[in-house]
């Protein structure tokens, strides 16, 4: 692995958690990086450092304020254990961020691949990382064709990862490295293999089956869904409700809809006034807005259109809002 640890202090990106070995920030850069794009996270993990800057800022910090800092990243329960895990740190470990694997993987929302990522990198404990930009790249330099998601080749892919990590002193860096490989070279679907420092070792190339590997799964099916949402205002103000308990983005502001409230009956013949669409996990969603009277027992809290702004929404939520109609700050629809 020399070739590709002095690449990776050649080539590796400037990135912001990569000036730092505090395993709080490295901590919050893994789990935002978690489905997210690297250009994504940056400003929002520079913004979650200025604002929250220690384990016990964000232990102590208001739940809200922790899913404004998160707005737009998705995938909230996320925030929700970085929170949990906080306190936990604080309560159980007097605020210092443990030390040990063991101790580490205790905390809620790190799994092994975070474990690995956050005792290699801040510690350089000798800890194996397998993700997916991981297992592209063990699967591609060792030939593995099998289906990465079966049990035997995940099993052997982590021991494949561990005798890689051990094999060097550097553990913060090869497991940086692998990463940086995955990202910026060993791509899905173009790699780079011209430039790849560990090509003279890629079996995947030699074999010219790099299109066949890592094996690709069946995709599980999308399901449509179709919600209402409900526009209901009073003078300048809209009605938000916040999305309870048990359901998925639990904490986030949102207008009222039939996936949380029951269903309000629509007035008859009325056209949606905003419509949007996104897709989540297997799920396609089409939000359609409608202007309706409140019903007496609807709860809520009436926000002024500038309030908005300090409040966390949902992505698909906020781009409603911005579709619906107002003028000089106040709805024109009233109830
Ligand atoms: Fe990936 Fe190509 Fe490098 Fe093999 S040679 S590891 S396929 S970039």
């Amino acid at each position: 692995m020399p070739r590709l640890l002095s690449w990776y202090g050649a080539q590796a990106r400037d990135l912001p958690w990569r000036h730092t070995r505090d395993p709080y920030a490295i901590w919050i850069s893994e789990i935002m990086l978690q489905q997210t794009q690297v250009a994504t996270v940056i400003p929002y993990w520079e913004r979650w450092m200025r604002a929250l800057p220690t384990v016990s800022h964000l232990a102590r910090a208001k739940p809200e304020r922790v899913l404004k800092l998160w707005e737009g990243l998705g995938y909230y329960s996320r925030a929700r254990n970085l929170q949990a895990a906080a306190r936990k740190i604080l309560n159980d470990y007097q605020g210092q961020f443990p030390t040990t694997p063991e101790a580490i993987r205790t905390l809620p929302g790190i799994g092994r691949y975070t474990t690995g990522a956050i005792s290699s990198i801040a510690f350089n404990l000798p800890e194996p990382i397998v993700d997916g930009n991981v297992i592209r790249i063990l699967t591609r330099l060792f030939g593995q064709r099998e289906n990465p998601k079966t049990k035997a080749l995940q099993n052997e892919l982590w021991s494949l990862a561990d005798t890689l990590v051990r094999s060097t002193k550097d553990c913060a860096a090869l497991n940086q490295a692998l990463m940086e490989l995955g990202a910026t070279v060993c791509h899905p679907r173009s790699p780079n293999c011209p430039d790849c420092p560990v090509k003279r070792s890629c079996t995947a190339r030699k074999e010219k089956a790099i299109h066949l590997i890592p094996a690709a799964s069946i995709r599980p099916r999308t399901e449509a869904r179709r919600i209402e949402v409900y526009w209901i205002t009073r003078g300048n103000r809209i009605l938000l409700q916040q999305r309870p308990k048990g359901f998925h983005n639990a904490g986030f502001w949102e207008l009222p809809n039939n996936e949380t409230s029951p269903g309000i009956p629509l007035p008859p013949q009325s056209e949606p006034l905003a419509t949007v669409r996104h897709t989540i996990t297997k799920y396609r969603i089409q939000l359609l807005a409608y202007a309706v009277d409140k019903p007496r027992a609807l709860k809520g809290r009436w926000c002024q259109r500038d309030e908005l702004e300090s409040l966390p929404i949902t992505a698909s939520h906020r781009k409603l809002l911005r579709q619906l109609p107002v003028s000089n700050g106040a709805a024109q629809i009233t109830a």
